[in-house]
């Protein structure tokens, strides 16, 4: 069995081979800490997180790179209105971000790198680049990419350079020689943040910052880049003009991309002002189901398939995903290793290693879960818990989970005090008192607590 990997770059599904077998590099562009990421930015991340345990369980050794943007325009014009230092604004944003990312459930990445500490890099390769006669100082202090030097412009995005010189507009930067070329070092203003340079005091661009980083990280060429599908241009485009332009060699060998989360029809986006953030929505959901109920909604479809959110289609993964803890809790499972030549995990492997089909993986899941309930053997429930690890579900507490986070109640929680509301209703059962009883389920249901009940008089409850 081999895996698949949709590569941006030849817009096929070809067989993934990392440079040096058995170990990959995977570089994912991370968030610009101006602000609390949203539940777009939270799909795009989680889709990285889901190829990382793949590739881990799957036997892979994995280098994960995310990288923190922390010199910005936004970020100085936010810290700037906040009255607040640029530190003080990122510091705090970092924090947020990966409180929000435990909250989610995602993998810490193995390298964290921030832009502001690797300036010297950046140097570097903006010097290496000139020496090749591939960047140059504008009229105006910046120092640009010349993108007509570089042959290779425009493989990943398909772009033409004449093409993308027809769709510019006409507003003539004559600081550049070409209005193609790109920002690699902005010339300081008075009063922006800056660091000092053969070519002044200045600071990097975007996209120096991620060819930079990435080498440092993980060498000149890496096994696999990602980010959302918006980034592919110019972002990328322009990382593979400076990495390759300095190394002449290919930088990525594999280019994913994550199709967006929309509000209706359009990207959720800050720009447009049509955004939750995660934390937000992750406040309003049950906060022991929650993080994992989001980053399911999250995965449930293709990651390169657009997802819609809404509050429906959220708490219906909210529902599957307890109709999964519901079997596991009803049979419990025994430790097993997962052997691949077993059926399901065979299915499963299939589609996950067909370019991470999570569909039709999910569906040979439900089908397990399925047989899971009809046959309750303790070892298929193991099977269901071990191949939900492989891609980060199902490892909770059953019980815990279908629990929620709802206090059991009792005296000044201000909650029902649901165990003893609960016997009541076994006892009133018990002494015919059907009034009664119905009357203790209906409380408890308007507070959000189902009761299931079991063969030999037990009650079980869960949160609804
Ligand atoms: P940013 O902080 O805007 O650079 O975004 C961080 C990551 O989230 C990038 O990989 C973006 O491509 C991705 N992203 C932004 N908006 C969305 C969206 N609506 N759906 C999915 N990914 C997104
Ligand atoms: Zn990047």
């Amino acid at each position: 069995m081999t895996l698949a990997i949709h590569n941006s770059l030849s817009r096929r599904k070809d067989p993934f081979e990392p440079l040096v077998p058995g170990k990959v590099g995977l570089y994912v562009c991370g968030p610009t800490v101006y602000d609390s990421i949203h539940v777009g930015n939270a799909r795009t991340f989680s889709v990285f997180d889901l190829v990382v345990r793949w590739l881990r369980a799957t036997g892979f050794e994995v280098t994960y790179v995310r990288n923190i943007t922390d010199v910005d325009d936004k970020i100085m014009e936010r810290a700037r209105e906040r009255g607040i230092g640029i530190d003080e604004l990122t510091e705090a944003t970092t924090a947020n971000f990966r409180a929000d990312c435990a909250r989610l459930g995602l993998l810490a990445p193995d390298a964290e790198p921030r832009a502001t500490r690797y300036i010297g890099p950046m140097l570097d390769l903006v010097a290496h680049l000139e020496s090749k006669g591939l960047a140059y100082r504008g009229a105006n202090g910046d120092v640009f990419f010349a993108v007509r030097d570089f042959p290779g412009y425009g493989k990943l995005s398909r772009r033409n350079l004449d093409d993308l010189r027809a769709g510019e507009r006409v507003a003539v930067d004559t600081a550049k020689r070409d209005p193609l070329d790109f920002v690699l070092w902005k010339a300081a203003k008075p009063g922006e943040l800056s660091w000092p340079s053969s070519y002044g005091a200045g600071r990097p661009g975007w996209h120096l910052e991620c060819s930079a980083m990435a080498g440092r990280e993980l060498g000149a060429t890496i096994d696999l880049h990602g980010g959302g599908w918006d980034l592919q241009f110019p972002h990328h485009e322009n990382e593979i003009a400076q990495s390759e332009g300095a190394s002449g060699k290919p930088f990525v060998r594999v280019w994913m991309h994550a199709a967006f989360l929309n509000m209706g029809d359009e990207k959720m986006s800050k720009s447009l002002g049509n955004f939750f953030t995660a934390r937000d929505v992750l406040d309003h959901l049950d906060p022991v189901q929650g993080g994992e109920q989001l980053r399911f909604f999250l995965l449930r479809g293709h990651y390169r398939s657009e997802v819609a959110f809404s509050r429906e289609h959220l708490d219906e993964a909210g529902t599957t995903l307890r109709g999964f803890y519901t079997a596991l809790r009803e049979v419990p499972p025994v430790a097993v290793g997962i052997d691949w030549s077993d059926p399901h995990a065979a299915r499963f492997r299939a589609a996950m290693d067909d370019d991470f089909d999570m569909p039709v993986a999910l569906a040979a899941l439900h089908e397990l879960r399925g047989e899971v309930n009809r046959g309750r053997s303790p070892q298929l429930s193991g099977l269901l818990k071990a191949l939900g690890g492989t891609i980060g579900f199902l490892q909770q507490d059953p019980e815990a989970f279908l629990k929620g986070g709802v206090s059991a109640g009792g005296a000044n929680s201000g909650q029902p005090d649901v165990e003893s509301l609960v016997a009541e209703r076994t006892a009133a059962k018990k002494s015919r008192d059907f009034a009664r009883a119905d009357a203790i389920r209906k409380e408890l249901e308007a507070a959000g607590i189902v009761l299931e009940d079991k063969p030999g008089g037990l009650t079980e409850w869960r949160k609804k």
